[in-house]
Order: structure tokens, then C-alpha cells, then sequence
């Protein structure tokens, strides 16, 4: 399978194959502060190669208003998934569904999804906040770089996912400007391309 179009609509009704990965993965490099000390490169977040400018882009921008944040994950596999998702299971029960996505159901197999972390005096943390400095520049400026909050606080029924405000999505430039200024998900844009049929 070739790789996936950037606007494409993963969630708990439209899953991924346990076989499909992004055949252009490129190593992240905006976390050598990471709390997880990533001494082995191929430990590193990773994400689709056509996205990853998008993002030195973003970050670099960012920097330039005093906020830092760097990728704390990217790209995870099927299987992967399923081992986070058993494991909280295990811990916290039930809960942990709506925490975590079930395999083939998460974006960041698709190596367009990333989770964000901060590295802030000597210290690294990725309990992201709502009302944090970083949160609120992503959420008010990621769709300048092509990303979309994707899981906004209010959406939680149509997403079907809790407000994350370290996730982020690419769906590209002309799609997460459209989707930020409508305050819509990808899950209200898709319906209605399907109920207008435009293209
Ligand atoms: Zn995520």
C-alpha cells in the first residue's frame, strides 16, 4: 500500500490495516533534551519524511516567540499500539479505552500524528497543559504548518476521544486552515464532503 493521502480519517470506525506503515519515516531531531535520553537515534520519534519540514518549520517559528516544544512521538506501529493500549488496560481498566486507541485506530500509525512535550529550564515534561503558553501558540498557529489540533475539548462525541492538547495532526496547508477557521474535525469535514459530495 502506497503511502496514505495526508487528509485521510482514521478513528474507531475507520481503521487501519495491523499491516500498514508509512514506507518514508524519517528520524526526528528536535529532542536530544527528551526526558526518554535518546542515546540510540533509532529510538527517536519518527514521522512521514514529507511532514518532517513542516515541523523543523513550526518548531524553529515557535522558538522565535520564546516557546519550546519539541516531538515526543510520532509514528507507532499496529502492534505497538497494542502493547500501550494492553498495558493500560491492565492498570487502569476499562478507562483506558478512551485514553488510549484501540490498534488500527490510531493516527500515529499513519506517521502524520504527533504528541508534543515540552523541555522547559533543565526540565522536560509531557503533561501538557490546556492553558499553557505552548498549547495555546499550537493550537493557535499549527495550521500555519499544515497540523490541526485533532482532538479539541467540545469534540470529544464526534471524535470520540478526550481533549489531548499535545496532539496534533498534518492534513496539510489548504485542509488545516480551512478546518481551523470553521472550528471543524476531520470527522465533521468528512461527513460533509460525503453529504454535499464535493471533492
Ligand atoms: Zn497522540
Amino acid at each position: 500500500m502506497d503511502d496514505l493521502s495526508v487528509d485521510v480519517l482514521i478513528n474507531k470506525d475507520n481503521l487501519l490495516p495491523s499491516d500498514y506503515y508509512p514506507k518514508s519515516l524519517i528520524i526526528t531531531d528536535n529532542n536530544e533534551n527528551n526526558f526518554h535520553n535518546y542515546k540510540n537515534a533509532n529510538l527517536k520519534p519518527m514521522v512521514r519524511a514529507d511532514i518532517y519540514p513542516y515541523i523543523q518549520r513550526m518548531i524553529s517559528d515557535a522558538e522565535k516567540s520564546g516557546i519550546y516544544f519539541i516531538v515526543d512521538s510520532g509514528y507507532r506501529s499496529y502492534f505497538y499500539q497494542k502493547v500501550i493500549l494492553e498495558e493500560l488496560v491492565k492498570k487502569e481498566g476499562n478507562i483506558a479505552y478512551q485514553k488510549v486507541a484501540k490498534p488500527g485506530s490510531s493516527e500515529h500509525q499513519t506517521g502524520l500524528a504527533i504528541d508534543i512535550a515540552y523541555y522547559k529550564n533543565g526540565v522536560y515534561s509531557d503533561d501538557v497543559k490546556e492553558d499553557d503558553d505552548e498549547a495555546i501558540w499550537l493550537a493557535n498557529n499549527s495550521y500555519k504548518y499544515g497540523f490541526i489540533l485533532r482532538y479539541p475539548k467540545g469534540k470529544e462525541d464526534i471524535t470520540g476521544y478526550q481533549y489531548e492538547p499535545w496532539h496534533f495532526r498534518f492534513v496539510g496547508l489548504d485542509l488545516a486552515k480551512k478546518l481551523y477557521e470553521e472550528g471543524i474535525t476531520l470527522e465533521e469535514y468528512e461527513k460533509r464532503k460525503n453529504t454535499f459530495g464535493s471533492r
